[in-house]
């Protein structure tokens, strides 16, 4: 539902946990929250009771212009990219800091925007705490390197910032992937205007109330609600911005890097993934199934490296089999505030018609669903844990990304076997490793087409690992050292001597 309005720049928010806020509607440009000119709106539901919760300022092409103008200059004025770094590093660990004292309330936003469970919620707001703060201790090693050039010259590279960023974002973690993007470009010098998912605005326009208050200056980030193809295409296509970095679809990102050839802008972009979970029959069983439900359920399965295919070696396949059903019948889904619930709602209507129609897609293939498949209650959009075994690999939904809480199952029986069935894909973004013989979990790592491998675990994060997809998944890398050299450029400095 969009409208034209002239909404108030914040407006009174109940939550069902018993909290109130006031939440920013407008776009953030130069430290404030402004209305978009054209003073057009759209609406924004709770997944979990499909109501509405408010409306925010929806953004155009003529927003987009005064963002990055905004952003343009707080770049070339100096005041963000040329300050001594620890002054970049502070105000990024201060902004932490006010995030850290308003934890319960950006978890409970989050919760309420994205139907993510509570728990979950209160994990990502954590993540993304700990990302801000940790890019900030790396604010002053962002080193170049002296070259040995011989006596006849003195050569040395310096990484320096790119200029405005543009920076688009999905929906399943929108405060996770708020700080993924803003840290490192912030603390390498460069400025952002970035677009929220429309799906889930909040939690992006409310941290954006702590910017100036940590000392960061106006115009460095921006904000700009709005839709991919208007706010998302305008900024992967506008002159003035220097580098765009996108999560999300494989199909969105293809898109975007090709408006970005246009003026050779730089790219990162982190994208689909169909990733294997591998069990041999030497592992610990209960501790494979449990990072197995982690693996496919967390978040509602709405995860970019989410185990969705898993092997599990012949001999112990049964028994995982009846282990994982059993664990995925228990898990509780429903009300997201709720604490005890382990899975909360997908996050948007058209992603739970997605997942219902791939499961009717497994059942004409031929598979056997062994649990779920179905909606939940008719309010909200609810799905059981599902998991369809029989599976065959040219089936969809073997192939393809379902973004859900479906995992589909198969055996093996050699090394190799597994290794062909993992790497049959065009994706390459992450894949697990359950065994208790460490040597081989390595030396299986090694054969892995995917920019990520988790030995008994899944689903783990750090700030300092990089993180990102080989093929289909995507171009370049989060978090790490490699978030940061990706929002930097090389200059190469050579002088004669006399
Ligand atoms: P999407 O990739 O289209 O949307 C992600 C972001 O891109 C949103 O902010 C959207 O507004 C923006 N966008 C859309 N079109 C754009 C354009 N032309 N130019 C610039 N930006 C644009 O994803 P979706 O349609 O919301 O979901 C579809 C599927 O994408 C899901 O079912 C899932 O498979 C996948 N997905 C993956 C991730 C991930 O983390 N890798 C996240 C969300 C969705």
């Amino acid at each position: 539902l969009r409208c034209f309005s002239h909404l108030p720049l914040s407006v009174p928010v109940k939550l069902p946990n018993g909290m109130e806020y006031e939440q920013p509607t407008g776009l953030f440009i130069n430290n404030r929250f402004v209305p978009s000119q054209q003073h057009k709106t759209f609406e924004v539901i709770s997944p979990s009771t499909e109501e509405e919760i408010c409306h925010v300022y929806e953004g155009r092409e003529e927003d987009v212009d005064l963002a990055v103008d905004a952003a343009d200059e707080a770049f070339r004025n100096g005041w963000w990219s040329k300050i001594d770094p620890q002054e970049r590093g502070k105000a990024l660990y201060r902004l932490a800091e006010l995030m850290e004292r308003d934890a319960e309330l950006l978890a409970s936003i989050e919760t309420l925007d994205n139907g993510k469970a509570i728990a979950n919620a209160r994990g990502d707001v954590q993540l993304a705490i700990s990302y801000l703060k940790s890019s900030a201790g790396a604010v002053d090693k962002i080193d170049g390197r002296v070259i040995n050039t011989g006596d006849t010259h003195f050569s040395y590279t310096k990484r320096e910032p790119l200029g405005v960023c543009g920076q688009v974002i999905p929906w399943n973690f929108p405060l996770l992937m708020w700080s993924w993007k803003i840290a490192p470009a912030l603390v390498t010098g460069n400025t952002v205007v970035l677009k929220p998912a429309e799906a889930t605005p909040l939690s992006a326009l409310y941290v954006c109330k702590f910017v100036a208050e940590a000392g960061i200056p106006p115009g460095v980030i921006n904000i700009v609600s709005g839709f991919g193809k208007i706010v998302g295409e305008s900024l992967s296509t506008h002159p003035k911005v220097k580098k765009i970095a996108f999560t999300g679809s494989t199909a969105t990102g293809i898109h975007i890097y090709r408006n970005a050839a246009s003026t050779l802008k730089k790219i990162t972009l982190e994208l689909g993934g169909k990733s294997p979970n591998i069990v041999f029959a030497d592992a610990d069983l209960e501790g494979a199934v449990n990072n197995a439900i982690l693996g496919i359920y967390y978040n509602s399965g709405e995860v970019c490296a989410s185990g969705s295919r898993i092997y599990v070696e012949e001999s112990a396949y049964d028994a995982f089999v009846d282990k994982l059903r059993a664990a995925s019948e228990k898990l509780k889904v429903g009300d997201p505030f709720d604490e005890t619930t382990f899975q909360g709602a997908q996050t948007t209507q058209n992603q739970l018609s997605k997942i219902l129609s791939y499961v009717d897609v497994g059942k004409q293939e031929g598979a056997t669903l062994i649990t779920g498949g179905e909606r939940l209650g008719n309010k909200g959009f609810f799905i059981r844990p599902t998991i369809f075994g029989d599976v065959t690999e040219d089936m969809r939904i073997v192939k393809e990304e379902i973004f859900g809480p479906v995992v589909t199952i198969s055996k093996f029986k050699t090394l190799d076997q597994v290794v062909e069935m993992a790497n049959d894909t065009e994706y390459g973004l992450a894949a697990g490793i359950h065994t208790t013989n460490l040597n081989n979990a390595i030396k299986l790592a090694d054969r892995l087409k995917s920019g990520s491998v988790w030995i008994n675990t899944y689903n783990d994060f750090h700030p300092n690992v990089p993180f990102g997809g080989f093929g289909a998944s995507g171009i370049g890398r989060e978090m790490g050292i490699e978030a940061l050299q990706n929002y930097t450029q090389v200059k190469a400095v050579r002088a004669k001597l006399e």
